[in-house]
């Protein structure tokens, strides 16, 4: 894997102030395959100065030409699309078709998106005798995990750019290959020096830099919940503007009259894939005491069919806490019928997918985030009890309906408290509002809502 030893600084790549560097590890193997420079505080201080004399120019650089730099960005991934998906393959531990088609493939969608929203948009509307202008909020401070890596990044960088922001990126230490090879893209698709800044670095040391900094208007974070508070209050303190996609524990509700079959199998693949590092999975599958047995056993099938074909989660911390998660549920009294604690291979950190039955609403597998390949199957008396088993947590951000009729299953998800349910099945939309409700988030991210996020407007009256 290439590394740079720098960071992307006003259209350049300088050395680091500070020393420190991030070893990158291939979680499959824990070898060693990168460092790069971990930013400090004068660091992210440097990349702050140049998006903020940057901001003017762009802020006023018509949209059709912001949109053809979006544009020429997408392009530029589009030309690195091998290089993308063998690089997050290299750092995340994916296996290489999910990375091509999943962490390649959704971004370059996304940027795309942007391309067009940022030709097509209502930056000026009319509203009786007022035109209300849709402006830039400025200089905006990205934070994002490693779980997508480059679709975190882009779901913040191009809308920014569209809306005539300008951005400093703090992206995860797990994952910074991906984001270089992001900020090597910009470079070739032209947009001037400063509109784009990287800062590799550390989340307590260059990340809490960036959401402190003064010079920041904008705090756009994707990450756990816990951070998110933290960056939350700095923003309130200062009276910042601040987005927020948090965590998730998604219901995946399967109604009486729906395909039993279809519904579990899909359900389990949304669970596994990304070996479960995914804010929005299905973790907790919902099913009617009578069809309960027979989920349980398709849903034991369909994750040992999984075997080898996950790869490892993202780092031996991670290996810990999903592992401490199942031995919980072990000891909650919930019944293993998939998977387990032990480690399936001697090298990398992979965990075996695991499934659990009589997992009860109140038990800590069915309540808290675990983030990694671990489904909880649990049972409902009726369509009430179904609804308050779904919006019994403390999280809000995503979740699925199953029904034989689609008007039924609609029904049910007008009643969840979440941002977003995939109908029996659903598909991905890259311009489909995408966010949490509760403790999930603040915000939202993809299509003309993600853009809203930011703008400010001014309205001018007549
Ligand atoms: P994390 O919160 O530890 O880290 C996210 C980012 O925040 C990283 O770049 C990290 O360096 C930075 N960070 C850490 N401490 C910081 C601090 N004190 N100040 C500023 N920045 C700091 O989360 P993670 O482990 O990287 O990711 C997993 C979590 O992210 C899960 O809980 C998952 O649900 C959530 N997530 C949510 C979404 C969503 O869209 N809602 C998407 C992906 C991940």
């Amino acid at each position: 894997m290439k590394a740079h030893d720098a960071l992307y600084i006003d259209g350049a790549w300088r050395p680091a102030d500070s020393g420190d560097v991030i070893e990158v590890v291939n979680p499959a193997d824990e070898q060693v395959i990168g460092r790069v420079p971990a930013g400090g505080a004068l660091d992210v201080d440097t990349a702050v100065r140049a998006a903020r004399a940057a901001l003017p120019a762009w802020a006023a650089t018509p949209p059709a030409e912001r949109a053809a730099r979006l544009a020429a960005l997408r392009d530029a991934l589009v030309a690195r699309k091998d290089e993308i998906a063998a690089t997050v393959t290299a750092e995340l531990g994916s296996p290489p078709q999910f990375s091509q088609a999943v962490h390649a493939g959704v971004p370059i969608a996304v940027a795309a998106s942007y391309a067009e929203l940022a030709a097509s948009h209502p930056f000026e509307e009319r509203v009786g005798n007022s035109t209300v202008l849709h402006e830039p909020v400025g200089v905006v401070g990205a934070i994002t995990p490693w779980n997508y890596p480059l679709h975190q990044i882009v779901a913040k960088v191009a809308p920014a750019l569209a809306a005539g922001c300008t951005v400093v990126l703090k992206p995860a230490e797990d994952t910074p290959l991906t984001a270089q090879l992001f900020a090597e893209a910009v470079d070739e698709a032209g947009v001037p020096a400063g509109v784009f800044n990287l800062v590799t670095g550390f989340g307590p040391v260059a990340g809490q830099a960036l959401a402190e900094h003064p010079g920041v208007d904008l705090v756009s974070f994707t990450g756990s919940t816990a951070v998110g508070r933290r960056i939350g209050a700095v923003a309130g303190a200062a009276v910042k503007k601040v987005a927020l996609e948090l965590g998730g524990k998604s219901a995946n509700v399967i109604l009486p009259s729906a395909d039993l079959a279809k519904a579990v199998n899909v359900g389990v693949a949304n669970v596994m894939s990304n070996s479960g590092q995914t804010c929005s999975a299905w973790t907790r599958m919902l099913v009617h005491r009578d069809r309960y047995a027979e989920a349980v056993e398709l849903a034991a099938a369909a994750a040992a069919k999984y075997g080898d074909r996950i790869g490892p989660v993202v780092s031996a911390g991670q290996r810990a806490r999903v592992r401490g998660y199942i031995e919980k549920g072990i000891a909650e009294g919930a019944r293993l019928v998939a998977g387990g604690p032990e480690a399936p291979r001697e090298k990398g950190y992979f965990v075996s997918p695991t499934v659990f039955a009589d997992v009860t609403p109140e038990m800590a597998i069915a309540q808290e985030e675990i983030f990694g390949p671990v489904l909880s199957v649990l049972g409902y008396d009726d369509e009430d009890d179904a609804l308050r088993i779904a919006n019994g947590t403390v999280y809000g951000l995503a979740g699925a309906v199953w029904a034989a009729d689609e008007a039924e299953a609609v029904a049910f998800a007008r009643r969840m408290d979440t941002g977003q349910v995939d109908i029996n099945g659903g598909r991905f939309n890259p311009l489909a509002p995408f966010g949490g409700y509760k403790q999930s988030g603040v915000g939202r991210e993809l299509g003309t809502h993600g853009l809203a996020e930011y703008l400010q407007t001014k309205s001018l009256q007549f």
